[in-house]
């Protein structure tokens, strides 16, 4: 990130729509996920997250903090007056520049200076996910079409960090038509609006806990539940519940990979025969950065890391094809350090709970062990997708090295 000290502070905000617009412009050209306006005791600072790294956008004389904030809070048509207590809204943004409405979820804090206000950029591109935009190799994504077809059971996301888990979780669901299912969310926060799904926010300080909520969901007669995230014994046994009495459930569950969410049930108190009976299937996923297509470079592969992706690749292909494999490095340009190109791209590891697993799971083996049954089956590694994916010019080995 830039020095925030060598940034002068701009004195001058003439016209606050303007800055507002031209903020969203750039976060619209940039591909910025996220904006952060903080504020210290002698100015405020705009930062926006692209990626997983934050890039400087302005530094602003104090004075004009309370203009800023108003013009948000007035797009979002919340109370201007308001900033005691913690907020959520709003704004829709349709950029002339760019000719694309984007919407913006917005969150504020108070803090001892003044209040944080981060903004959630969504594209309707974003949208318009399915299966196929998530980058599932075709064995991958064969298994969890096959999966789909049951139409019952549980899919759980399994995500260290922040991977884009929701997009996932959508991406599934688009693979149904909403006119031919009754399909209910409770999801926190609301991000995309779907037609003809029933999608509902939670709100924990009214009673509507993800347990309390999906409890009056299951009596509306739903065919397919997404619920946010399992986080506690209850969330979990009510979806098994579900599970159990021909729904379909996804979820997602905050753990390292697929083999360790089974523990993760475990560890929350759920009997290993209900895992057996209800889970159908884990997607792990964690995201690495795209490579600039436009500044790669062939990289030259020392003995020693051809030596480690020969041992992690072994099992799924012959050595002749291993060597063959080449790898592009970043160089960094003009383009990927200012532009779109520097973005996501997913790696997973799917592991669909066949019977060969249910003798270790009602045993309740280690993850480790789970995780080697799973490879002996063909589960593609996370690990080794990403390498595939370097090989395949999408990434870079580094990044790909980065996960374990
Ligand atoms: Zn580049």
């Amino acid at each position: 990130m830039q020095d925030i000290n060598k940034i002068s502070i701009r004195k001058d905000v003439q016209d606050v729509v303007v800055y507002i617009n031209d903020l969203f412009d750039t976060a619209i050209e940039k591909n910025f996920s996220d904006i952060h306006i903080e504020t210290t005791k002698d100015f405020l600072f705009i930062r926006c997250r692209k990626d997983w790294d934050f890039e400087i956008y302005d530094k602003v004389s104090l004075e004009h903090l309370s203009t800023i904030v108003t013009r948000l809070k007035v797009l979002a048509k919340v109370k201007i007056d308001e900033n005691k207590k913690p907020q959520d809204w709003k704004i829709v943004y349709t950029s002339e520049k760019a000719w694309e409405t984007i919407d913006i979820r917005a969150s504020t804090l108070p803090t001892i200076y003044w209040e944080k206000v981060v903004m959630r950029v969504l594209r309707q591109n974003d949208s318009l996910i399915n299966l196929k935009s998530i980058w599932l190799f075709q064995n991958n994504l064969e298994k969890v079409e096959n999966v789909l077809k049951s139409k019952y059971g549980i899919i759980l996301v399994a995500w260290p960090t922040w991977s884009w888990k929701s997009t996932t979780l959508f991406s599934i669901l688009k693979n149904f038509n909403p006119l031919e299912y009754n399909i209910s969310t409770l999801e926190d926060p609301v991000e995309y609006n779907i037609d003809y799904v029933n999608q509902s926010q939670i709100k924990p300080e009214i009673w509507y806990t993800f347990a309390s909520w999906l409890r009056s969901l299951v009596r509306q007669d739903p065919d397919i539940i997404m619920v946010w995230e399992i986080r506690d014994k209850e969330t979990a046994l009510l979806s098994i519940e579900a599970a159990l009495t021909w729904h379909l459930v996804l979820s997602t569950i905050h753990t390292n990979s697929a083999s360790a969410t089974v523990q993760r049930l475990i560890n929350m108190g759920i009997e290993p025969f209900l895992i057996t009976s209800s889970v159908k299937m884990i997607i792990s996923q964690r995201l690495v950065k795209r490579i600039c297509s436009n500044c790669k470079k062939e990289e030259n592969i020392n003995e020693n890391v051809r030596e480690k992706i020969k041992k992690e690749l072994q099992d799924i292909m012959e050595q002749d094809e291993i060597n063959n494999l080449t790898f592009y490095k970043w160089i960094w340009c003009e383009k990927c350090n200012n532009t779109w190109y520097t973005w996501r791209q997913w790696v997973h590891e799917v592991l669909v709970l066949w019977e060969y697993l249910e003798k270790d799971i009602l045993n309740m083996s280690p993850a480790s062990e789970i995780h080697k049954i799973a490879v002996k089956e063909w589960m593609i590694t996370i690990l080794q997708d990403a390498i595939l994916k370097a090989a395949m010019w999408e990434t870079t080995l580094d990044e790909a090295f980065k996960l374990i």
